[in-house]
């Protein structure tokens, strides 16, 4: 527990929030700032900054309640789609430093501009301007990671 992390207060009880899914590791509930309806966040209650700082039994258990959140929020809102968005770091947009993913659904047949919630454009509006895989540099990425990994 990190006294000056805001979702650390929220595990602790702290400070209050619309729970929708507890467990010995594990705590889901609605996010204050929605970009749909029916936004979550779902986060290990053990206090990590970053996805890769995180112990494996947490991010198992924490990946093992998204499928069932995803379920349960989908027959909840009727919406039936949804992004999954996890950031790490300030550059990434991270702003609470404590892990978290966002289940964001997106409502049928929405552009992907956004939207407020809602509004059928309502959800996680993304840019994806995709570059393209070249050999060289692929084999020297897989070298490099697959080395990392160990
Ligand atoms: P990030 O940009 O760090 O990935 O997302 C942080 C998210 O946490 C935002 O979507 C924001 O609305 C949400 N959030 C921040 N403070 C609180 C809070 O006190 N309670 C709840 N339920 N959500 C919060
Ligand atoms: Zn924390």
């Amino acid at each position: 527990m990190d006294p000056n992390c805001i979702f650390c207060k929220i595990v602790a009880g702290q400070i209050p929030c619309h729970k929708l899914y507890e467990d010995e590791r594990v705590l889901a509930f609605l996010d204050v700032g929605p970009l749909s309806v029916g936004h979550a966040l779902v986060i290990p209650k053990h206090h990590a900054v970053r996805l890769d700082e995180l112990p494996e039994e947490d991010a198992a258990a924490v990946g093992a309640v998204l499928p069932r959140l995803g379920r349960a929020v989908s027959q909840a809102t009727g919406i039936n789609d949804y992004n999954v968005l996890q950031n790490n770091g300030e550059p990434a947009g991270q702003v609470v430093m404590h892990v978290h993913f966002h289940l964001i659904p997106k409502p049928d047949d929405a552009p992907r501009t956004g939207g407020p919630p809602g509004s059928p454009g309502s959800g996680l509006g993304i840019g994806w301007p995709a570059g393209k895989l070249e050999q060289d540099e692929a084999k020297a990425l897989v070298e490099k990671i697959t080395t990392a990994m160990g």
